[in-house]
C-alpha cells in the first residue's frame, strides 16, 4: 500500500510508531498472555501503566503539584458540563469568550448549569480576515467565577496564541491543541481536552484542574463527572476506558522521544508555516483567517471555484491524501496538522495542491 497521509480533524491520525506497537502488543500485553483490553483496571500491572501515563503527561506539560490530572470519559463535550458543575454554583456569573463553533456549544451547555453566562466577546470579520475581538474590547464581569475560552477552534481554524490576561481563573478547551507546543499550565484553572486529536482514541478526555478551585460541586453533578471524586479514586471511580488510557500513554512516550513539547512545537510551526506560505502565495487557494489568528493545527482553505471541491477531494484521495474535506459549517478544505502528521505529509499536500492548481487554475 502506498503511503497515506490522514488530515482528518478528529478522530485524527496517531503516530505510526505507536499504532505498530499497539498492534504488536494487542494480544499479549506486557508479557501477560492477555490483551490490555481484557485486563482489570485494578490489577497492579495496569495501575502501574496508568500511573506512568499520568506521570509522563505531567512531565510533558510540567504540571505543577497543586493540579489534579484526570482521565475521564465523555470526550470534549463531556467537559462542557463538567466544568460549570464542578467549579461554579448555579447563582455564579461565568465569562465565556465566543471564539467560534466549539465555544458556542460550550456556552450553550454552561447555560444549563449557571444562571449568568456572560459572553465577553466573539469572532468577527475584519478586512484582514476573520479574527477574535481583541482583549481590549472584552466585556469582562468583575465577579466571574471563571473565564472560559477555546484557544484553537477546530472548525474555523482560528486560534488565540497568547494566554488571556484576565483576573478570573482561566478554563481552556484545548481539545485540538493540547500538547502541540510548550505551555505554562500554572496560568490556568482548568485545561481540558477530548483525546481524539493529539492524545489517543475518541470518547476519552483529560482534565487538568487546579485543586484550589474545587469546593462543593453542584449537587446534581453525576458522580463520574465529579472532579473531586475522580481525583480521590485516581480517575478510576468507574471503570476507565482502559484501552484509550493505554494508547494515550504510548503517545506520551512517543512525544517524549520527539523532544517533548519544545521539539514537537517547533515541527508544528514549520508544518503550518509551509502550508500558509504556499496558500498565501497562490492566487488559486485562500485562507480567510486574519494572519495573527491562524491556527497551527487546523488550516482551512478554499479553492478559487468551489465547483472544483469535489474533484480536489477525489484526486487528493487518489494521491493518498485523505480527510481534507472542510467542516460542513465552513465548506472548502481543512488540513489538520496535529502532532502525528509528519513534515513530509505537508510537503505531499503542497505538491498535490500545486499540481491541481496547474491543471485547474
Ligand atoms: N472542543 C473542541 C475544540 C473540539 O474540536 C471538539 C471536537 N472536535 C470538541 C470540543 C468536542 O469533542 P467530543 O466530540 O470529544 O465531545
Amino acid at each position: 500500500m502506498s503511503k497515506i497521509f490522514n488530515f482528518s480533524a478528529g478522530p485524527a491520525m496517531l503516530p505510526a510508531e505507536v499504532m505498530l506497537q499497539a498492534q504488536e502488543e494487542f494480544l499479549q500485553w506486557n508479557g501477560t498472555g492477555v490483551s490490555v483490553m481484557e485486563f482489570s483496571h485494578r490489577d497492579p500491572a495496569y495501575v502501574k501503566m496508568a500511573q506512568e501515563a499520568e506521570q509522563d503527561l505531567r512531565e510533558l506539560l510540567n504540571v505543577p503539584d497543586d493540579y489534579h490530572v484526570l482521565f475521564l470519559q465523555g470526550g470534549g463535550r463531556g467537559q462542557f458540563s463538567a466544568v460549570p458543575q464542578n467549579i461554579a454554583a448555579k447563582t455564579d456569573t461565568v465569562d465565556y469568550l465566543d471564539c467560534g463553533t466549539w465555544s458556542g456549544y460550550a456556552i450553550r451547555e454552561a447555560e444549563k448549569y449557571v444562571s449568568q453566562v456572560n459572553v465577553v466577546g466573539a469572532a468577527e470579520q475584519t478586512e484582514q480576515g476573520k479574527r477574535i475581538q481583541p482583549a481590549s474590547e472584552w466585556q469582562l464581569s468583575n465577579n466571574a467565577r471563571y473565564f472560559h475560552y477555546c484557544p484553537n477552534e477546530t472548525v474555523d481554524g482560528i486560534a488565540i496564541h497568547d494566554i488571556p490576561d484576565v483576573q478570573a481563573p482561566i478554563v481552556a478547551d484545548m481539545s485540538s491543541n493540547i500538547l502541540s507546543a510548550p505551555l505554562d499550565v500554572s496560568r490556568f484553572g482548568v485545561i481540558y481536552a477530548g483525546a481524539q486529536k493529539n492524545i489517543g482514541p475518541s470518547g476519552f478526555a483529560i482534565a487538568i484542574v487546579k485543586k484550589s478551585l474545587l469546593g462543593q460541586p453542584q449537587p446534581e453533578v453525576s458522580s463520574i463527572m465529579d472532579y473531586q471524586l475522580q481525583a480521590k479514586d485516581n480517575s478510576m471511580y468507574n471503570t476507565p476506558n482502559t484501552f484509550a488510557w493505554y494508547l494515550s500513554g504510548l503517545v506520551f512516550k512517543w512525544l517524549k522521544r520527539q523532544g517533548g513539547l519544545a521539539g514537537i512545537g517547533e515541527l508544528n510551526q514549520r508544518k503550518a508555516s509551509a502550508l500558509y506560505d504556499y496558500v498565501d502565495a497562490s492566487d488559486f487557494y485562500r485562507n480567510e483567517v486574519h494572519p495573527d489568528y491562524r491556527s497551527i493545527m487546523n488550516v482551512p482553505f478554499q479553492l478559487a471555484d468551489d465547483e472544483l471541491d469535489k474533484h480536489f477531494l477525489e484526486q487528493a484521495h487518489q494521491a493518498g491524501l485523505v480527510g481534507l474535506k472542510g467542516h460542513r459549517f465552513v465548506g472548502g478544505m481543512r488540513a489538520s496538522l496535529y502532532n502525528a502528521m509528519p513534515y513530509e505529509g505537508v510537503e505531499a499536500l503542497i505538491d498535490f495542491m500545486r499540481e491541481f492548481e496547474r491543471t485547474h487554475g
